[in-house]
């Protein structure tokens, strides 16, 4: 399953980063995905509870976020965002446009606890 590869990266991924952070503990993850990377978002939140049972992540909260596809304008440069298939620029009827975005999946945002207290990324509790 599709899914189950990438639940396994993004925890990988956690794992890599938490490398930075020693004796905290990763309290939620969100990955960003876009709308054309086709990935179920049940199978993967299904994929990713399987293999964090009965390990240190168990704990580890998963969200997703996803990404519209967007266009870019090869006449006058607009960035807009793709309904229903219609390539089409808002601005100046252009069908010259191109792909920028809506393949993502990286790594949002990673929640960190650290004695206790809850922090966001490399925020300082201070
Ligand atoms: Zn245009």
């Amino acid at each position: 399953m599709h899914e189950l590869g990438i639940a396994n990266s993004v925890l990988e991924a956690v794992r890599t980063e938490m490398q930075r952070y020693p004796g905290a503990y990763p309290s939620k993850v969100c990955v960003r995905i876009g709308e054309m990377a086709a990935i179920d978002q049940e199978a993967l939140r299904f994929c990713f509870e399987a293999i964090t049972r009965e390990t240190e992540l168990e704990a580890l909260e998963l969200e997703i976020e996803v990404c519209p596809r967007q266009h870019r304008c090869l006449n006058c440069g607009r960035d807009f965002v793709v309904h229903d298939y219609l390539f089409r620029c808002p601005d100046c009827a252009s069908l010259e446009t191109k792909c920028i975005s809506g393949d993502e999946l990286e790594l949002a945002y990673l929640e960190v606890e650290e004695h206790g207290t809850s922090t966001v990324g490399t925020q300082s509790t201070e």
